[in-house]
């Protein structure tokens, strides 16, 4: 749920304009730093250069640099395709338009190339075009070839005479991205004018950059958001006087966290622009935003720095940084700036994509009014403050353009390309120094290497995590005799959760036999830096002077994947037997063994989801009769193979099928002749609904993707939906409702207020690309209290419905679930951090344990789970009051000591019986006063129950941010709580996030697989 960022919160007040026109009357001064110096003596576009003059709102919004286009006979300018210059009033191109002017520069100029990087998730192309001298481009191979060798210089054996050699050959690569937030519509058209400058401007100090660089453009990173967005402008200007609908969708699945996504690399657009980047070796990664006045490089940031890259790259950021300041605040430009608040720890950013393949990442921002209107802009006083680092900073009220948008990030780029083009060597030099540097890792700040063994309890979620580090281009390796090594002991926080996993996965005292086939991802290569950095654990100090975290605080994909990491310092390692693999890594799967009956092992696969539906549907989609699934309810051991409790048998489907569907699903299955005698229950195959509200998506399209990405059939459906279906049980048996997103819950129940005009979502001749993942009318109206009673109905009458965070917040806070509230814990700080938690296996009062619910099938003992804000659950016997940290724990004023009973004088003294207790995840037990004639008592079979609970406080803090953690620890983290004859499963933590949450998601799964199955049966 964690929204941190500055476009994302900038954007939604983007939209609060001022009416009142204002006139600026400034005097221009003389601006021409030495070096930047345009040649006006070329023929110029008298016509263009009029244009952008009239579309920029004051003189200071240019610069010399931009103030003026110059004329080609034989190279058409961007007005070819927008029919105006860029940056006019009043349009924004579609993505294809975008495409199309970028082709015609190919065609017209042999100074440009265009290719295709990729399609998005709908399909549509994505584009990079490179910018240089014709000579540059022709020989870009040779070229390409030299910057493979100084990307990984063990191919010239790390020998810095032949490295000094390539780089004086080499012309280095600036690659620079736009567009990819949707509401910030301005850098299409800012990086069509300015490809066409750099392919016809003969000043000088382009002609430089022109031969001392291949620029490299992709103009639209987003290119499915972009269109949408086209839409909502192009709505807006059919509807001037209206309110604008929201942005609902951007990318298929995500809004602002398409830029969220370089750890996991789920989206295509980022592994799109990863293999682009690797691919063109590109030195430079320079992703364009428009959510800060006037121009703010946010690279430098203000710290914590993430630990793992190297200082030689944060030396860059610097150099960068604060020579662009410099240089346009020397053109005349305000509000330039950088340092500021960002803190450049996470690596989750597309541009850091650079950061962590030893290249440079940067991301500015401008200002943009997210569409093409020219309009009053008034800032917030944070915004045009003056403080050491913006000494010169943006107006307190300014008419603003897209124009001027276009001129700041023009000139922006081509003060950093001619610094680029300037420092070529040194950009050059330390982009191999940083490869280099990354390869002698073990020698240095180590570790060796992080290995993942051959023996991991989660094969399938192993098998994910390497596919993920082949996306980042990581080299792995697979040991082929087994080898025993020294493991370094954990220290620190976490330390303890840590000692508790390995121990639990056989590991003891500081040595561990690796079986043959174990992952080793050697830290001698040129890319260890990020399979490090994904690896290894974070610790982000309470006390750190950055208070407001930017993002995630931690995201150690071994713990979020359930899978074992070994951190080792020892470099015996190294010499292990072992040799590449090929990525993707695939999991070994399909069907082995012989017999009828075929064996499922339960080991928390995200493949067992697709897997129930698939079994008994045919190509067509029709079901199959006599397929039968069963799970079987405790362990087993079967054809020499131990399987879990929860592994399923499958009978009634031939051989081929299964293999074929165990095999494209990448899990393994086992044959037998005949079936293990074992207790089962019947797998069902529920009809799945994912529920979204109009408010945000975001989070939900998380779930969305992974649904779709597993191939699960479900109905995507809208809190509009439920308000208006009275009987959802006829249609659904499992409702998910993953998180909103908004502060408040209730939102989700009033939606957007009724004021003014309907907001619709629709296809339209006006709005093509609107109105295609789900569509509106109007986006106005909530959920509704209709709709709340619908889902209460739902429940009662047998259904699972699935609550996270802000979801499970609304249906407590509603009464739906008595006997659960959500922490008061005002103390604890989390942000986005990686927390044990725990399943308890009995209750404190030492009942016979309830049987293990089905939701915990697969799992071990502990979780690493994913906490946005430290949420967590209260449990109460009854439906008011009755919670544990409201009963008093102290003693009266009286005689004795603190832990002493005080004695009435004169009289017998009765003993008090002794207060009930419970552990912090559980309910209180009642006392017969509690139960004397009281309504409010919830009766045994409906009563709330946690299913997974946080660590204990010395070792709940796994990866990230922590403080007061006391306050978090042992609560409840999942709960089961039954209403009627359903249930409503509760989750303060997000178990489906950002494609990096692989251990968590068979919560989910297990759940929808046993909704008819939940309430244990009767003691
Ligand atoms: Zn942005």
């Amino acid at each position: 749920m964690r929204r941190s960022a500055a476009c994302w919160i900038l954007w939604s007040g983007a939209l609060a304009l001022a009416n009142a026109a204002f006139a600026l009357d400034v005097p221009v001064a003389t601006r021409l730093p030495s070096g930047l110096v345009p040649d006006l003596t070329q023929p110029i576009d008298a016509d263009a250069t009029e244009r952008i003059r009239r579309y920029t709102t004051a003189p200071e919004f240019n610069s010399p640099l931009t103030d003026y286009l110059p004329a080609s006979k034989s190279v058409p300018a961007p007005q070819a395709v927008l029919g105006d210059v860029a940056g006019a009033p009043g349009y924004l191109p579609y993505t294809a338009d975008v495409h199309r002017y970028f082709r015609l520069l190919a065609e017209a100029s042999p100074r440009v190339r265009v290719v295709t990087i990729g399609t998005s998730e709908e399909g549509r192309e994505r584009i990079a075009v490179a910018v240089s001298s014709e000579e540059n481009l022709v020989r870009s191979e040779e070229n390409r070839a030299r910057l493979a060798q100084l990307a990984d210089p063990r191919r010239i054996d790390l020998d810095d005479a032949r490295a000094e050699s390539l780089i004086a050959a080499s012309v280095p690569v600036y690659y620079i991205t736009g567009a990819i937030h949707s509401p910030e519509t301005g850098s299409p058209t800012a990086l069509m004018e300015l490809a066409y400058r750099l392919a016809v401007d003969e000043s000088p100090y382009i002609q430089k950059i022109r031969e001392s660089l291949i620029t490299l453009i992709t103009p639209v990173v987003e290119v499915d958001g972009r269109d949408r967005m086209v839409d909502l402008y192009r709505w807006h200007l059919a509807h001037p006087d209206s309110a604008w609908p929201r942005l609902a969708y951007w990318g298929r699945y995500v809004a602002h966290d398409n830029n969220r996504d370089a750890m996991g690399m789920t989206l295509s657009l980022t592994r799109n622009v990863l293999d682009t980047h690797l691919g063109w070796h590109a030195q430079v990664l320079h992703d364009l935003h428009e959510s800060v006045p006037f121009l703010y490089d946010n690279t430098v940031g203000a710290g914590p720095y993430n630990a793992w890259v190297d200082p030689l790259l944060t030396h860059d950021w610097q150099l960068f940084g604060w020579s662009n300041v410099a240089e346009m605040t020397k053109l005349g430009m305000p509000g330039v700036f950088t340092h500021g608040e960002f803190d450049t720890w996470s690596p989750g950013y597309l541009m850091f994509l650079a950061a962590m393949h030893h290249s440079v990442s940067r991301l500015p921002e401008t200002f943009g009014n997210g569409g093409a209107d020219t309009e009053v802009r008034e800032l917030s006083p944070e915004q045009y403050s003056r403080t050491w680092y913006r000494q010169d900073p943006p107006w307190p009220r300014v008419e603003w353009s897209q124009r001027n948008n276009n001129n700041y990030q023009q000139t922006g780029l081509l003060v950093a390309l001619a610094f680029a083009a300037e420092n070529r060597t040194q950009l050059l030099s330390n982009f191999y120094a940083r490869g280099k540097r990354a390869i002698a890792k073990p020698l240095r700040e180590g570790p060796s290497a992080w290995v993942l063994p051959a023996d991991d309890r989660r094969p399938e979620a192993q098998a994910e995590l390497l596919r993920v580090l082949g996306r980042q281009h990581v080299e792995i390796s697979r040991t082929s005799q087994p080898f025993t090594v020294r493991l370094a002991s954990a220290k620190g926080p976490g330390a303890a959760a840590a000692a508790d996993a390995a121990q639990e996965r056989g590991a003891e005292g500081d040595e561990r036999l690796l079986p043959t086939g174990s992952y080793v991802v050697r830290m001698d290569q040129p890319y260890s830096r990020v399979a490090d950095a994904l690896l290894d654990r974070q610790y982000w100090s309470p006390d750190d002077p950055q208070k407001q975290p930017y993002d995630d605080t931690g995201w150690s994909l071994g713990e979020l994947f359930d899978v074992e990491a070994l951190r080792l310092v020892d470099g015996a390692i190294l010499s292990a037997p072992m040799s590449l693999v090929a990525t993707p890594v695939a999991a070994l799967s399909g069907v082995s063994g012989t017999g009828p009956v075929f064996l499922v092992a339960q080991r928390g696969a995200d493949a067992m989801l697709p897997l129930r539906y698939a079994v008994d549907t045919a190509a067509g989609g029709d079901r199959i009769s006599g397929v039968k699934v069963e799970a079987t309810t405790a362990a087993f051991r079967s054809q020499a193979r131990d399987f879990p409790r929860g592994s399923w048998i499958v009978t009634g489907i031939d051989r081929e099928r299964m293999n074929e569907t165990a095999t494209r699903l990448g899990i393994t299955v086992v044959a037998a002749p005949e079936r293990p005698p074992v207790e089962t229950r019947p797998v069902p195959r529920p009809r799945l609904a994912l529920l979204h509200s109009w408010l945000n998506t975001q989070t939900e399209g998380w779930w969305r993707q992974r649904l779709d990405l597993l191939g699960v059939p479900y109905d995507y459906i809208s809190t509009q939906d439920v308000a208006v279906t009275a009987d959802l049980g006829a249609k659904y048996d499992v409702i998910l409702f993953p998180p909103v997103g908004v502060a408040e819950p209730q939102r989700i129940v009033t939606g957007l207020p009724m004021f003014g005009g309907p907001l619709p979502w629709m296809t339209t001749a006006e709005t093509p690309h609107l109105g295609t993942i789900d569509s509106t009318p109007d986006q106005r109206p909530g959920l509704g209290f209709a709709g709340l009673e619908h889902l209460r109905r739902f429940v009662v009458g047998g259904g699972l419905l699935v609550a996270v965070e802000d979801t499970a917040e609304l249906l407590i806070a509603n009464g739906l679930t008595p006997g659960v509230r959500v922490t008061d814990a005002d103390k604890v700080k989390v942000a986005g951090s990686i927390l044990d938690a725990r399943f308890p296996a009995q209750t404190s009062q030492g009942d016979p344990a309830l049987p293990p619910s089905p939701i915990t099938d697969g799992f071990g003992s502990r979780l690493s789970v994913y906490s946005a804000e430290g949420m967590s659950f209260e449990l109460s016997r009854l439906a008011s009051g009755g919670f544990a940290s409201d009963e008093s724990t102290g003693r009266p004023t009286g005689r004795g000591g603190k832990d002493e009973i005080d004695t009435p004088q004169g009289r017998a003294f009765p003993a008090a019986p002794a207060p009930p207790t419970a552990e912090r995840w559980e309910s209180l037990p009642l006392t017969s006063e509690q139960k004397r004639r009281n309504p409010n008592v919830i009766p045994e079979p409906l009563l709330p129950r946690a299913l997974l609970r946080f660590g204990d406080a010395k070792e709940l803090l796994v990866s990230g941010l922590l403080d007061h953690g006391g306050d978090l620890a042992r609560r409840a983290a999942v709960v089961q709580a039954p209403v009627g004859k359903g249930n409503i499963l509760l989750f303060a933590i997000n178990p489906i996030w950002r494609g990096s949450t692989i251990g968590s998601h068979p919560l989910v799964w297990n759940a929808i697989l046993a909704y008819d199955r939940l309430s244990p049966e009767p003691r």
